[in-house]
């Protein structure tokens, strides 16, 4: 059976970007594949969560895996700190990174110029961490959103590369997972680029109904269309298309055809979207909030997905230390 991996920054709750671009694949593929799927604690720390917010946010995900329909007794759910066998490979990893390319990455210079205070070790290496997190399991498919391509690129090139290095096909390279036949990419509503929490845009599964017809109504629109079908701006775009991930082809139709014919009206139709996105996030809630008050059952999930995954690791571990050629015990 293929082995797959992914995994999500324990950064806030789970929102419908990384559900729908990542999260609802995982839920798909644990049927299909060797899947194995953590929470990125060790990304998270480059901006220096404080440990109360590790603990709670780990947490927070861990019951969100579960709530979407994770199975453990399906696919392996770990926490990424729980299995240092990581870390050691993301060491290996760096010596054979450069910083040229690592500073090449789109999304570090994206942080380079949002957050210049704190351009940290961490940021710059987090293709090759990513890759460690891939590789250990020799995964071969990598459920991700639009977002990670670059990353995953990394992933490849490091994998490669080190297979060149020793002179051996040791790891296989790992490919980007979409459940469709493009990657996902979940917009955001205030008329920029994606959904996510750092973008203070994201609509979170675990948000109450109120809250999230709230945002959707807040969603920046324009004027309507003067002439039949127009060209849709960006903001519109993004409209239509979470209203493409949510709700039905026929609801999605209907409101294309009146954007088409100058007779839309964006307040129904965002009253439609916050209706279907609550249809969506609603029976999701009330479990997100049954498994977080059964912390027993939370601490069980995550010791036996440690177990699986340090055995899986340390496997690979040995492997890669006996290639090197440092002493294999
Ligand atoms: P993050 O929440 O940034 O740790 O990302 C976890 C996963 O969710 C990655 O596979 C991302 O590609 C995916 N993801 C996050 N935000 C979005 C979005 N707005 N659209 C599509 N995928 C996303």
């Amino acid at each position: 059976m293929e082995t797959v991996v992914s995994g999500i920054r324990p950064t806030g709750n789970l929102h419908l970007g990384n559900y729908f671009g990542a999260v609802k694949s995982f839920v798909k593929m644990q049927n299909e594949y060797n899947c194995y799927f953590f929470i990125a604690d060790w990304h998270s720390l480059t901006t220096h969560p404080h440990p109360e917010n590790i603990r709670r946010s780990v947490k927070t995900i861990l019951a969100e895996y579960l709530a979407c329909g994770i199975d453990p007794e399906k696919a392996t759910i770990y926490i990424q700190s729980d299995v240092r066998e990581v870390a050691e490979l993301y060491l290996y990893l760096n010596m054979n990174a450069y910083l040229g390319e690592l500073e090449r990455v789109t999304s570090f210079k994206d942080k380079v110029r949002s957050q210049p205070n704190n351009v940290n070790a961490g940021l710059l290496t987090y293709p090759s961490l990513m890759a460690a997190d891939i590789i250990i399991h020799k995964a071969v498919k990598v459920p991700v959103g639009k977002d990670q391509e670059q990353n995953m690129e990394m992933a490849r090139k490091f994998a490669r590369r080190f297979n060149t290095i020793y002179g051996i096909e040791y790891f296989s390279e790992p490919a980007s997972f979409h459940l469709s036949e493009k990657a996902v990419k979940v917009p955001g509503l205030d008329g920029s680029g994606k959904m996510g929490k750092s973008e203070g845009n994201a609509i979170y599964l675990v948000d109450d109904e109120k809250t999230i017809r709230k945002k959707v109504m807040k969603a920046v629109t324009d004027s309507g269309p003067t002439e039949p079908n127009s060209e849709k701006p960006e903001a519109i775009i993004n409209l239509f298309s979470l209203m493409d991930i949510v709700s039905t082809p026929d609801t999605y139709a209907y409101f294309n055809d009146k954007y088409n014919s100058c007779e839309i009206c964006y307040g129904d139709m965002k009253k439609q979207l916050a209706e279907d996105i609550n249809a969506f996030c609603t029976p999701i809630r009330e479990r997100i909030l049954e498994i977080a008050a059964d912390e027993a059952y939370m601490e069980k999930v995550a010791r036996m997905g440690a177990e699986k995954a340090t055995e899986s690791a340390a496997k690979t571990l040995r492997e890669v230390r006996e290639i090197i050629g440092f002493k294999a015990y």
